[in-house]
């Protein structure tokens, strides 16, 4: 992101985030306040019979910041921390990265305070129809598309599209996206984020100067994202996985791990330490590993002022969320190092949304290769677009995406223009 300052309210940082793209733009001070404020916001308070028999009042949100564009998308997060302002950036953060990759949507975001872990199955079943119905106000194919995100998984959207179907008499599988598929799920979905940011990885290095065919790469957190962009980098453009990590620690072999004996491993032992034929390496020394490559899939604020001048990587693709603080973007962009920031790197998933969604409103299935063709096509394209605006303005990759989202809203505002 552009240089902000570091502030503990993440719709603080959202909004200064804003300002610096709204300077650039040159943009007027009336279109400047649109994009600082959520369009609609929604709090709810409601009850949830728990095992004992007693009732417990949970709140929830959901915040839909702008639908120019389209309906708004955006995961649902359950935990204890959730805050409305939280909900505020993530929605926000939604709107742009739906726009980057030109996606016919707006950005939304849900949140439900909660502590999943200390909850039963039935428990959560019953604050998730409790919680679906409260916003079923405002949800729906063509309004608001909820999909996974913190704590919340396919069985969560199930329960969700079952209770607005149950609302409207007859079952709406585009009200959410991220089902099971034998309800209406999409091939490829599971997979989407990490192939995605795999193939943004294919085309920079051909502006970065990799050649993908035997570099290193290393992968910081192992988990979905991140062990998927390991395996299509590895099988489909012939790259070398030399390092992965988890929260238990790293692994480190200098002539390539096998990324699916590796995955293996963490299925059955539940890290990747201990990987055999690999050295152990901590996290910090994953970061700052001799590679071509880095893909942070893990967590966010991992690169910093510190670590960025060590890093080596030449290419760095975000699959995680935010790993990159602002200083240290600085100090990459001065080292020539090509950032593919998370909005473009790991907006695979959001696509693949999107398709879901595109393919439960026509009641037409895609195939496998059918989905990833097309997540190909819309992931090159994003990252051609992006590039090009950091070249005409002579920024980084991460300030060019969000000046290509923030005016590609603005645009969608300008058209239809200001009601009534
Ligand atoms: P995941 O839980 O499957 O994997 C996360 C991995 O990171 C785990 O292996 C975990 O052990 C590891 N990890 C956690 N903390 C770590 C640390 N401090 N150091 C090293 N490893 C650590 O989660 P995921 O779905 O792969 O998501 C990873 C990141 O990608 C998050 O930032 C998430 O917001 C982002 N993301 C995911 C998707 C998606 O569709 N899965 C979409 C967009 C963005």
């Amino acid at each position: 992101m552009p240089k902000v300052e570091a502030s503990a309210n993440p719709f603080e940082t959202a909004k200064q985030q804003v300002d610096i793209v709204a300077d650039l733009l040159g943009l007027e001070p009336g279109m400047r306040e649109l994009l600082k404020h959520p369009k609609r916001e929604l709090t709810v308070n409601f009850p949830v019979r728990m095992d004992d028999g007693s009732h417990r009042v949970f709140t929830g949100h959901r915040v839909q910041y702008n639908m120019a564009r389209g309906p708004t998308k955006g995961g649902i997060r359950y935990h204890p921390q959730v805050s409305l302002d939280e909900v505020r950036a993530l929605a926000a953060w939604m709107t742009w990265k739906c726009a980057v990759v030109n996606i016919p949507y707006g950005g939304a975001k849900g949140g439900v305070i909660c502590d999943p872990k200390k909850m039963s199955k039935g428990e959560l079943e019953r604050l998730t129809r409790r919680y679906a119905s409260e916003i079923s106000l405002i949800i729906g194919p063509e309004v608001d598309i909820p999909a996974p995100d913190v704590y919340t998984d396919s069985q969560t959207m199930a329960w969700i599209m079952d209770t607005y179907s149950m609302q409207k008499g007859h079952s709406v599988p585009g009200v959410v996206t991220g089902k099971p598929i034998s309800l209406g799920g999409s091939e490829g979905r599971g997979e989407a984020t990490g192939r995605g940011c795999a193939y943004v990885v294919r085309e920079a290095a051909k502006d970065a100067g990799v050649r993908v065919k035997g570099a290193s790469v290393a992968v910081q957190g192992y988990g979905n994202a991140g062990s998927v962009a390991a395996n299509v980098l590895h099988d489909e453009q012939g790259a070398m996985i030399v390092a992965a990590s988890d929260t238990k620690g790293g692994v480190f072999k200098a002539d390539g791990i096998n990324p699916h004996a590796l995955e293996e491993h963490k299925r059955k032992t539940g890290s990747v330490v201990g990987f055999p034929g690999t050295k152990p390496i901590s996290n910090e020394e994953l970061l700052e590993a001799k590679v071509d490559i880095l893909v942070p899939a893990a967590l966010e604020n991992q690169i910093t002022a510190k670590n960025a001048p060590k890093i080596q990587a030449k290419l760095i693709a975000e699959a995680a969320n935010g790993p990159t603080l602002p200083e240290a973007d600085t100090i990459l962009f001065e080292k020539k190092a090509i950032v593919l920031p998370d909005i473009l790197a790991n907006a695979g998933g959001v696509t693949v949304s999107y398709f879901e969604w595109a393919q439960d409103i026509q009641g037409y299935f895609w195939t496998l290769n059918d989905v990833n063709q097309r997540l190909d096509r819309v992931m090159v394209q994003s990252y051609q677009d992006v590039h090009k605006v950091a070249q005409e303005h002579k920024v980084h990759n991460r300030t060019a995406a969000y000046v290509l989202a923030i005016q590609r809203v603005v645009d969608a505002v300008r058209l239809r223009g200001y009601y009534p």
